[in-house]
């Protein structure tokens, strides 16, 4: 097999699902990676996160599938429920999630720790650490660790998620390339206290949503308490600081009913706890010399489009296998891989631009039509057409980045061998 003569080694700057891909598949393919994440150690916690449409295929390639399935959120549907806690209405999961066969959910703890453990015996991993400089001299990118470490890369890659520190260092401030949507997004661990298996409960109210589920695999008395609130204005915090998220989360629900109050209150003694603003990360262009962006980082589509998790995935898939097709032309790698996932990422950003109007109703009496329509809907003949619509629109979505193929050897295939596929 021939591996890459120039542009061997790759930086990664982010360990959760973007950056462990991209190294399963540079390893495979010959080149010698090295992750560094800011966390002392992997992040297992987060939210339940769907593979669905291309990404179903890229992790079967990757030979994770099995994995995914094993640890699948297997949740059963979902409910609405109104002030009072009566059930308006019920869908299965599948409607739920717009999935067909073969798509799955995990949560992204899982899904991050399954691709570190393939990962972990043949890539570096250096935990507690992060890039503080990088200085791309044309040959290769000297970078500086905030541990005072200094070494010299190929490549770098920023997989280090919406608010990329790599982005930062090389493209310039967060604000530049941020697009609000309008909304934020809470989620937090917290003890079950609506008693649910398998199962998610949604309650609306005048630009909010509230969501609480608990999923196969999480412990039998915990929960995600998760909050959406609309807000015309972006709200002024510190990333960091945790305390005053809290107080932004409690202010917003300040007053509501329902099991609200109790929900609220569990954030205090929640360690994963997570507040931040529903965005794109828009950018005309995602790297610059030898540094270049995935997943997250280089084009969030946010919660609201289901599909961040899927576009990671995909990304690596296809920067990995246009860098080992380049043969040593970065330059010719990083337009290719732009090509091949721009479109789709496009169609999934308008998709969740769209939808985030749809979480959030402004009125009491939107939100009884939904009800009313969440009702009735199961009792009328047209429930299948707009079950399909539903579907169709999300399964567009995610099959929009095509699975392209690439004809080159792996690791432990002989040369010449066919796609990457042989080795899933
Ligand atoms: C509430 C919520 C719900 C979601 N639901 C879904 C869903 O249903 N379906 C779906 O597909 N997607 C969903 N997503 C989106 C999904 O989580 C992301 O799109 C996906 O995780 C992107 O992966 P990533 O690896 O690019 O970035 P991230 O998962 O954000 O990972 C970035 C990594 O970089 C690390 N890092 C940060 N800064 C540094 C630094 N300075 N140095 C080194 N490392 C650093 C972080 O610690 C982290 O490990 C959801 C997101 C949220 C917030």
């Amino acid at each position: 097999m021939t591996h890459p003569t120039a542009n061997r080694t790759v930086l990664i700057s982010g360990a959760s699902v973007a950056g462990p891909a991209l190294a399963l598949w540079l390893h495979r393919y010959g080149f010698v990676p090295t992750v560094v994440e800011r966390a002392p150690e992997l992040r297992t916690g987060g939210y339940k996160v769907d593979i669905r449409g291309t990404a179903v295929e890229v992790c079967r390639r990757m030979g994770v599938l099995d994995a995914i399935r094993a640890g699948s959120t297997d949740m059963a549907g979902g409910s609405y429920v109104d002030a009072k806690g009566r059930t308006v209405g019920e869908m299965p999961a599948e409607i739920f999630g717009g999935r067909v066969e073969g798509d799955d959910e995990i949560m992204r703890g899982d899904l991050a720790r399954i691709l570190y453990e393939r990962t972990r015996d043949d890539v570096e991993y250096l935990f507690g650490d992060s890039i503080a400089a990088l200085d791309d001299d044309g040959g290769g990118v000297d970078v500086t660790f905030e541990s005072g470490t200094r070494r010299r890369f190929d490549l770098v890659v920023g997989a280090d998620g919406m608010h990329s520190n790599t982005r930062r260092l090389v493209f310039g401030e967060d604000e530049r390339f941020e697009r609000y949507l309008g909304a934020y997004i809470s989620i937090f661990t917290a003890p079950n206290r609506l008693g649910l298996t398998r199962w998610e409960t949604y309650h609306a109210r005048p630009d909010k949503l509230i969501c609480v589920y608990s999923a196969a695999g999480e412990q039998a008395h915990t929960a995600k308490n998760c909050f959406v609130f609309a807000s015309p204005e972006q709200l002024s915090y510190d990333h960091r600081d945790t305390a005053h998220q809290k107080r932004l989360l409690a202010d917003a629900f300040a007053g509501d009913d329902w099991e609200i109050p109790r929900l609220i209150a569990d954030a205090a003694d929640a360690e994963d706890f997570y507040l931040d603003a529903i965005a794109l990360i828009e950018m005309d262009r995602w790297s610059s010399g030898r540094v270049v962006l995935l997943g997250d980082a280089a084009h969030c589509a946010s919660p609201a489009s289901g599909q961040g998790t899927g576009l990671a995935l995909t990304g690596a898939y296809v920067l990995a296998g246009e860098l080992a097709a380049a043969h040593d032309d970065h330059r010719t790698a990083f337009d290719a891989y732009e090509r091949v996932m721009r479109p789709g990422v496009e169609l999934n950003q308008r998709f969740a631009a769209g939808f985030v109007k749809e979480m959030t109703l402004s009125s009491r009496w939107k939100i009884a039509l939904r009800m009313a329509m969440v009702r009735t809907l199961p009792r009328t003949p047209w429930k299948n057409l707009v079950a399909k619509k539903i579907r169709d629109d999300i399964q567009r979505a995610a099959h929009a980045v095509p699975v392209k193929e690439y004809r080159v050897p792996v690791r432990g295939y002989e040369p010449g061998c066919a796609a990457p596929t042989v080795s899933a």
